[in-house]
């Protein structure tokens, strides 16, 4: 009853990203390109142009990239469409 039970909870926010090399560069038809281009995940296409995944998700939402969407549910950016914004937003 008197036990004092000294509890350490350690929380680990470790985030392992794994880039497969094949799975880092997907090419797909992009409709709106006509064309195989090459598909990138939202985080890939942060990172590359430097702006947080919430940003691209946005221009996803309001339709300023080309983009497909996996049938699990993930979706892919076209990377020219990814460089275009970066032109107009600059
Ligand atoms: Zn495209």
């Amino acid at each position: 009853m008197a036990t004092k039970r000294r509890t350490e909870i350690i929380v680990e926010t470790e985030r392992v990203i794994i880039v497969h090399p094949q799975s880092a560069s997907v090419r797909s038809w992009c409709g709106a390109c006509s064309t195989q281009v090459e598909m990138v995940t939202p985080e890939q296409a942060a990172a590359m142009i430097q702006v947080t995944p919430r940003a691209v998700y946005r221009w996803v939402e309001a339709q300023l990239l080309h983009f497909i969407e996996e049938p699990d549910g993930r979706v892919l950016i076209c990377r020219n469409s990814l460089y275009g914004q970066i032109s107009e937003s600059q």
